[in-house]
C-alpha cells in the first residue's frame, strides 16, 4: 500500500457509492413499477396515443401487404382471365353473346314459385349489364336506299354474369386514348372467373361462334370499302339461288365448273408457287345481269362479296392495293366498272386531270400483287370492254373472259319458266309470249333486267305480261 497516495474522505465514498446503487436500481425498476421511464412514457397520453397510432399504421400496413398478396396469390390460385382484344375476330361475337345470353336467361322474369326461390332470388339479384351501348349500322343498298340496323353491346365498365352455375366477372375498357385507322378506339374484354370453371371459357366461344355462325347461315355477307378497309355493308343477305340469274345456256355452269376447279386445285398452284388467284371478266351492256350473277355464285359457294366500284371517288392506287391484300377470308372480290381505271388515263392524258383515282397501272400492279395461300377470286364487270387494254385480259390477271348480252331466246324462254311455271295457261302462254317478242324483233334487243321487270309486273298473270310484250321494245338495250 501506498502510505502515501491521499486517502479519500470516507463521506466521500459513501457518497459515491450510493450514486453508484441508485443507478444499478433505476436500470433495475426500468420497465417496473412507477416511477421507471417506461411507464412514464407510457403514462404520458400524447406518447401512447402516438405509438399506438404508429403501431396501428404499421399492423394496418402489414396487414394490407399481407392482403393484396394473399389476395394475389387466390387470384393467381383460383382465378382465371382470358383477354380479347378488339381486332380479334370473336371480340364482337362475345359482345353480341353477351347481350344475348343476359337477355334470355338472367333478366328478372318468373315468379318464385315458377322458377323456384333460389332460382327466383339469383335471377332477381344477379347483377347482369345495367350499361349497355347502342351499335348502330347504316348501309346503302345498290338503288341507294339507306338501311339502318341496331344492336345493344355491353358498354365499358365491369359487368357480372352468371353462366352455368359460375359467376363471370367481364371487364370492358378502352386501351389509352388512341384510335386505329379507321377511327374504333383500342378496347379490350376480359372474362373472369374461378380457375375451377375455367372450362366455360370453351363453352361460351363455341356458343359466341354458334351464333355469329347462325347469323350469317344461309346468307351472303357483302363488304364494301370504308376508310382503309373492308366493312359489312348492312345485314348478311339472303343467298341469291343460282338458277334464279339465267344466262345464255349453260354459261353459269360452265363458270361455276371453272371457279370450282380452281377451288380444287390449291395444292397445284402453291406446289408450283404460283399465286393462288383468279381471274374473271364479266362483259356487257347494263342489266345483263354481271352483278346478280356474282351474287348468285357467291352464295352458291358459300362465299361472301367484296364490291368496290373502281369509279368510286377516292379510291387511289394505294388504297386498291391495300384492299386487294387484305380480303376477308372465303369472299370473292367484285370489281365493277372495271374500265373506270383506263377512262381515267385517258381523262388524265387529254386534260391533265389528276384526281384521286386508280390508274391504270394502279389496277394491273394491284392485280399482280394478288398473293395468298387462300384462293382469291377476283371477277370484274365492265360495259365497255372496248375500254380495257389487252395487258388487263391476260392470264394470271384474266383468265376467263365472259360476255353477258341482251336475251337470247333461250333466256326469254327460261325467264318465263321461272315465273309462270305454276300457271295452267303457262305452254301455250309461252309460245304467243314469244312470237308476239319475235315479230316485235325483241330477241337479243333487250336486256334480262327488262325482261324480268315485266313479268314482275304481270306477276301471276300470264294473259297481262303477253299484251305488254310490244311495250319493251320502246325499253332500248341498257335502260
Ligand atoms: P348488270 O350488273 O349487268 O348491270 P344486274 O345484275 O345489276 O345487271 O341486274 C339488274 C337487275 O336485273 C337485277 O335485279 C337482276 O335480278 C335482274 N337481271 C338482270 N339480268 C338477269 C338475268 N340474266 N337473270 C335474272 N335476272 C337478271
Amino acid at each position: 500500500m501506498d502510505h502515501n497516495a491521499p486517502t479519500p474522505p470516507v463521506n466521500a465514498i459513501a457518497n459515491t457509492q450510493n450514486a453508484r446503487q441508485d443507478a444499478v436500481n433505476q436500470l433495475a425498476n426500468i420497465g417496473k413499477g412507477e416511477g421507471s421511464i417506461l411507464s412514464q412514457l407510457l403514462e404520458n397520453p400524447f406518447f401512447t396515443a402516438g405509438f399506438g397510432l404508429a403501431g396501428l399504421g404499421a399492423a394496418l400496413r402489414y396487414g394490407s401487404i399481407g392482403l393484396r398478396r394473399t389476395a394475389e396469390l387466390i387470384r393467381h390460385r383460383m382465378l382465371v382471365d382470358l383477354e380479347i382484344t378488339r381486332h380479334d375476330e370473336s371480340y364482337n361475337w362475345v359482345l353480341n353473346w353477351m347481350t344475348n345470353h343476359y337477355s334470355q336467361s338472367l333478366a328478372p322474369q318468373g315468379n318464385r314459385k315458377q322458377v323456384g326461390t333460389l332460382e327466383y332470388l339469383l335471377r332477381r339479384f344477379t347483377p347482369g349489364l345495367h350499361h349497355l351501348q347502342i351499335k348502330t349500322q347504316v348501309s346503302r343498298t345498290a338503288s341507294g336506299s339507306q338501311q339502318t340496323a341496331f344492336a345493344l353491346v355491353p358498354g365499358h365498365g365491369r359487368h357480372i354474369l352468371r353462366y352455368k352455375n359460375a359467376f363471370l366477372a367481364v371487364n370492358r375498357e378502352r386501351i389509352g386514348k388512341s384510335f386505329d385507322s379507321n377511327g374504333q378506339p383500342f378496347e379490350t374484354v376480359k372474362l373472369t372467373t374461378l380457375y375451377y370453371y375455367r372450362h366455360i371459357f370453351e363453352d361460351i366461344f363455341r356458343e359466341a361462334h354458334q351464333m355469329a355462325l347462325q347469323s350469317t347461315e344461309g346468307k351472303t355477307v357483302i363488304y364494301t370499302s370504308r376508310n382503309v378497309s373492308w366493312e359489312k355493308s348492312g345485314e348478311p343477305k339472303r343467298r341469291r339461288p343460282f338458277d334464279s340469274v339465267v344466262l345464255e345456256k349453260g354459261l353459269s355452269d360452265k363458270i361455276l365448273g371453272d371457279v370450282n376447279e380452281f377451288l380444287n386445285a390449291r395444292t397445284w398452284y402453291l406446289d408450283r408457287g404460283i399465286p393462288y388467284r383468279r381471274g374473271y371478266l364479266l362483259y356487257g351492256p347494263p342489266g345483263t345481269g354481271k352483278t346478280s350473277f356474282v351474287q348468285a355464285l357467291a352464295g352458291e359457294l358459300d362465299f361472301n362479296i367484296a364490291m368496290l366500284s373502281l369509279s368510286q371517288r377516292g379510291l387511289t392506287d394505294d388504297l386498291l392495293n391495300h384492299l386487294l391484300l387484305n380480303v376477308p377470308p372465303r369472299t370473292i372480290v367484285l370489281l365493277e366498272d372495271a374500265d373506270a381505271a383506263f377512262s381515267n388515263r385517258r381523262q388524265r392524258d387529254e386534260d391533265g386531270y389528276t384526281g384521286a383515282n386508280v390508274t391504270y397501272s394502279g389496277l394491273l400492279n394491284a392485280l399482280d400483287g394478288v398473293a395468298s395461300a387462300e384462293e382469291r377470286i377476283i371477277f370484274m364487270t365492265t360495259n365497255h370492254i372496248d375500254r380495257l387494254d389487252d395487258a388487263l385480259i391476260r392470264p394470271g390477271r384474266v383468265d376467263m373472259t365472259v360476255h353477258l348480252g341482251n336475251a337470247t331466246d333461250w333466256q326469254m324462254e327460261a325467264l318465263w319458266d321461272r315465273f309462270y311455271a305454276e300457271s295452267d295457261t303457262h305452254r301455250e302462254g309461252k309460245a304467243l309470249f314469244m312470237q308476239k317478242a319475235r315479230d316485235a324483233g325483241l330477241v337479243g334487243n333487250v336486256s334480262t333486267a327488262a325482261l324480268q321487270g315485266l313479268f314482275l309486273y304481270n306477276k301471276d298473270d300470264v294473259k297481262g305480261a303477253i299484251a305488254m310484250v310490244d311495250q319493251l321494245a320502246t325499253v332500248r338495250p341498257g335502260e
